[in-house]
């Protein structure tokens, strides 16, 4: 096994501690292919089918977002506002890149909901999606850390049927690597299909 790139490329952000969890999900992915990308793929697809947010505010309170100007202009339509008055802030590297360096989010209310939802960025509707994707971890996601200790229980007790469903969905998994967060197409509704079409598969192995 490969244990040395284990924290090389998929690693707790925000804390050291896995408490297990990151060790005992990488145990179960990485035999399951000798590329790492296409294990790592499909044992978050796995995971994602378990994932049930809880609804702390913690991906909001922690992880300030990232918007696309496009985004941007489409929250200052929503709230009635110029651009120029939102509390955010523009990379100056580059122009078309709104963040927010202070935490919490601004649109975050109180009572931990979003106040602009219905408009709010691909990078708030991709996680934690993506992150996992990329080998990153939240540590204050304890949805996070429920779905991948089940994840990893339902990689050993199937493993060779998943070996199937990457030799099934490479195509799928090639795709899954394209390195562009902030496409216009928001890319979390790419994984619900995803993970439907890998469970549809497992249900067929023999
Ligand atoms: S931190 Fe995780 S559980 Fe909490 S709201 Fe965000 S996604 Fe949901
Ligand atoms: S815009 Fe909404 S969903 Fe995104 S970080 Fe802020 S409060 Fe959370």
């Amino acid at each position: 096994m490969l244990r040395s790139d284990t924290h090389r490329k998929f690693r707790f952000m925000g804390s050291n501690a896995s408490g297990g969890v990151l060790e005992d999900f990488y145990a179960a992915f990485r035999p399951l292919h000798r590329s790492y990308w296409y294990a790592l793929r499909i044992s978050v697809l796995v995971a994602i089918s378990f994932f049930k947010c809880e609804k702390c505010g913690n991906c909001c309170r922690y992880s300030p977002p990232v918007f696309r100007e496009e985004e941007a202009k489409r929250i200052a339509k929503y709230l009635n506002r110029d651009l120029e008055e939102l509390p955010l802030e523009r990379f100056e590297q580059f122009s078309r890149v709104y963040y927010r360096a202070e935490k919490p989010c601004p649109f975050l209310t109180p009572e931990n909901k979003c106040s602009i939802y219905e408009v709010r960025g691909t990078c708030c509707r991709a996680f934690p999606h993506e992150w996992l994707m990329y080998g990153m971890v939240p540590a204050y996601c304890s949805a996070v850390f429920k779905a991948l200790k089940q994840a990893a229980k339902f990689i050993k007790e199937h493993i060779d049927a998943i070996r199937y469903a990457i030799d099934v969905m490479q195509e799928d998994l090639v795709m899954l690597a394209r390195d562009s967060r902030f496409k216009e197409e928001m890319r979390y509704k790419e994984y619900r299909p995803l993970v439907d079409r890998l469970f549809s598969i497992l249900g067929e192995y023999k």
